[in-house]
């Protein structure tokens, strides 16, 4: 929660469901991840939070941008950032689409599978590609395995089968999965980015550049690691594995540019008892699942809910407004809330600046889409 929040909700008391993006906690966020990978190119991950005014603030400080879809492209070069700022970092794209994005200029591709290699080559001559490998996710609290990436031995043979094609092996790129809480995940990822590297070389095949993806985490429920933790962390990977010659680096945050920057203003529709002897409440938001908080699947990510009553807190389940059983919140999660809390009641959910407005429907149950508030 920043000052700039605070004061916007109390002064213009927004109508809710909203989220509220203080654009001055992103561009510290940015300055703080620069600070602790100071030796990596930026590429903020669009998809995390694609409001204009989010990537006009990061386009202004320089950062690159890592896009999935034509149009995340297209927003990007709106704010006036060039072509060579973007990476088209899908591993899943049409051959239409590729063309497309190199048409605008777009030089850098990644890849997974031969198939898509050979797209590439095809509608992005000349251009540099990068080959994802797999991650366990182990450690992350929304895990990217398993869809992502192959083996190491099929990511030497693609790298090494894209440089007799008309595309510039260019790394290799992985991703230890989203709000990862043990810095030490890095290091078996780079340690295989690095086998490959010596691998490729033997081939007469010279990679440049390392993507060390995203995964940086944002302050939940649970407290996580600071950020200067992961940094000093991949350095010490880094040397350790690459010696002294440690290639380009970049990092695809997301989460943690604008995780904390934003809160979500929520009023509590309803409080209801099943039955007689339950004592767990169930709470009803006016927002839910398919209103931006779909992160909340299987209770993985844990938003902290703050309300501002102080009487003494009582089990829960939060549950969203929409008519489909799938939209609980929060059964297994033990949150509480206040005894005296009341419908009409005012919440925030903190640090849910990322994977919101992103995740919510167009209109499922004619509830309209998470709207956003800039501060
Ligand atoms: C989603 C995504 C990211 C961002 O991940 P965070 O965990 O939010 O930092 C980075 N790279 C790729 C390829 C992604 O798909």
């Amino acid at each position: 929660m920043t000052k700039k929040i605070e004061k916007f909700l109390a002064e213009r008391r927004p109508a809710t469901p909203c989220l509220v993006m203080d654009l001055d906690a992103v561009a510290d966020n940015y300055r703080r991840l620069r600070a602790a990978v100071p030796r990596a190119g930026i590429y903020y991950a669009v998809k995390a939070n694609p409001a204009p005014e989010v990537l006009g603030v990061l386009a202004k400080l320089g950062s690159s941008f890592d896009t999935a879809s034509l149009n995340e492209i297209d927003m990007v070069l709106a704010t006036g950032a060039g072509a060579e700022r973007i990476s088209y970092g899908n591993t899943i794209k049409k051959k239409a689409d590729i063309a497309a994005a190199f048409q605008r200029g777009v030089r850098l591709y990644a890849f997974d599978a031969d198939a898509e290699l050979g797209k590439i080559a095809d509608a992005a001559p000349g251009s540099r590609v990068f080959c994802r490998i797999f991650t366990s996710g182990a450690g992350a609290e929304w895990p990217l395995s398993r869809k992502f990436g192959c083996d190491l031995p099929m990511a030497r043979k693609l790298l090494i089968a894209a440089a007799k094609r008309d595309v510039v092996p260019h790394g290799v790129s992985f991703h230890v999965g989203s709000q990862q809480r043990d810095p030490a995940q890095w290091d078996a990822a780079i340690a295989e980015a690095a086998w490959l590297f010596r691998e490729c070389e033997e081939q007469g095949v010279a990679l440049s550049m390392l993507n060390i993806g995203g995964g940086f985490p944002t302050r939940l429920r649970r407290t996580v690691p600071g950020l200067q933790a992961y940094g000093a962390a991949i350095e010490d990977s880094l040397h350790r594995h690459f010696g002294n010659r440690i290639p380009d680096v970049i990092v695809e945050p997301g989460r943690q540019m604008v995780g904390s920057a934003g809160v979500i203003q929520t009023e509590v529709v309803l409080i209801a008892q099943k039955s007689e002897d339950d004592r767990k409440r169930w709470v009803y938001l006016d927002i839910g699942k398919f209103g931006g908080l779909a992160e909340t699947m299987e209770e993985a990510i844990q938003y902290p809910i703050v309300s501002g009553r102080n009487g003494a807190p009582m089990p829960v389940v939060l549950a969203g407004p929409t008519c489909d059983s799938a939209d609980i919140l929060y059964e297994k999660a033990d949150y509480r809330l206040p005894e005296d809390l009341a419908i009409g009641d005012k919440l925030e959910i903190r640090a849910a600046g990322a994977y919101t407005t992103s995740y919510s429907t167009v209109g499922f149950n004619g509830f309209e889409p998470l709207k956003t508030h800039f501060v």
